[in-house]
């Protein structure tokens, strides 16, 4: 089915956000939100034997949820969605800036046009570099296409770079420790999970990303479009491996925040 808006063409709304010192400066991690990517009527992407990203992305986040529960239970949890439904991308933020979270995790799964391409890979906010992940980008965006309140994004030109670049310097600082998170994260995938090709930290122009007042990181946990990986990632073994690398990557955040 053709997309309700082309986000290529799509003008939006960037809503300006008030920061509270404490989300950036803060010297302690004591709150995360993990935010599961699509839901209802956005499936995300859909791998190669119907797996659902928004089923996948679930699985994940709720094994990472567990993980910390056990080994980090001062942390305080929250997610952007409990149940099968869709949040606006801008929601999700807002949960986010909301609750005062130190950090945020988005947990989404990928897809290629090349069945072959697989591995993880951990973005930031920023300009995107390649043609890839301004591909993944764009496709992650397209979920406000399933969202009935646009207005929200009413001056956000998402072909504007000038936005994302004034989003950037404001962000500056949020941008070092995000880094620093992602490459946690990409470290623990590439390093201690088995089996998993770590395709390194990106930045790419995602929405969701520019709208959180604290250090924040998408994960795309691996591409559903490579039927090995699609089968890995429905695996009860590939769940936990998949949320242990990110919950180390968490522990050892914390720690450097903390230390
Ligand atoms: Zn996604």
């Amino acid at each position: 089915m053709k997309p309700l808006i082309s986000i290529s063409l799509l003008t939006v709304s960037f809503i300006i956000l008030s920061f509270s010192p404490a989300n950036f400066i803060a010297t302690s991690v004591k709150k995360v939100v993990i935010d599961i990517g699509h839901g209802g009527k956005d499936p995300g992407t859909i791998g190669v034997s119907n797996t659902m990203e928004k089923d996948v992305a679930f699985k994940v986040a709720t094994q990472l949820g567990s993980i910390l529960e056990i080994q980090i239970p001062d942390l305080i949890r929250r997610y952007t969605r409990y149940t099968d439904d869709l949040i606006p991308l801008a929601e999700r933020a807002r949960i986010a800036n909301k609750e005062g979270a130190d950090l945020f995790i988005s947990i989404h799964a990928n897809a290629s046009a090349n069945p072959d391409i697989m591995g993880t890979e951990t973005y930031i906010a920023g300009l995107s570099s390649t043609k890839e992940s301004i591909e993944t980008a764009m496709r992650e965006n397209q979920a406000i296409a399933h969202e009935k309140n646009k207005k929200i994004y009413q001056d956000f030109n998402a072909n504007n770079n000038i936005d994302f670049i004034m989003a950037a310097n404001r962000h500056n600082i949020i941008r070092q420790k995000s880094l620093q998170m992602a490459q946690l994260v990409e470290y623990n995938f590439g390093t201690r999970t088995i089996n998993r090709n770590s395709r390194g930290v990106k930045s790419a122009d995602f929405i969701v990303l520019y709208k959180t007042a604290m250090p924040s990181v998408l994960v795309e946990i691996g591409y559903l479009s490579n039927s090995e990986e699609e089968k890995y990632l429905n695996s009860e073994e590939g769940i936990y491996e998949t949320a242990s690398a990110i919950y180390r990557a968490i522990r050892d955040y914390k720690e450097y925040i903390e230390k």
